[in-house]
């Protein structure tokens, strides 16, 4: 699965550690992108995701990462699974990367806002 990574600064939920993580995460052009906050995320290309550009070029989706706390010896040590943030797109600008705990559908890469194609498209038989 082809996805992109943000290298942002996030406060590890388990040793509360500052760590400089890469956070894969799917929006945009799929193309094993390298990011920072503040980068904008390209549209470019047929292979995006979601497959059009949301409204303003805002969006949430979640991405996932591994504690990269150097003190530990593993990661691990630190946590044994990985980690969701949320990361928010504001006028297709990485805008921020945090840790997230809410509720999750269990998609993968689940886009957070906008909701896609209304609150319950899970069972949606419309094709
Ligand atoms: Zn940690």
């Amino acid at each position: 699965m082809t996805f992109n990574t943000v290298y942002a600064d996030i406060q590890c939920p388990f040793c509360k550690e500052k760590v400089t993580s890469g956070v894969g995460f799917r929006i945009g052009s799929l193309a094993n992108k390298n990011y920072k906050p503040g980068e904008k995320i390209g549209w470019e290309g047929a292979h995006c995701h979601p497959s059009a550009r949301p409204k303003d070029g805002n969006i949430k989706a979640i991405g996932y990462f591994n504690c990269d706390n150097v003190k530990c010896k593993t990661w691990s040590d630190c946590y044994p699974e990985v980690q969701q943030a949320l990361i928010t797109v504001k006028n297709d600008v990485i805008e921020k990367v945090e840790v997230y705990k809410g509720p999750l559908s269990g998609e993968q890469f689940e886009i957070i806002d906008p909701v896609q194609g209304g609150a319950q498209k899970r069972r949606s038989s419309k094709k």
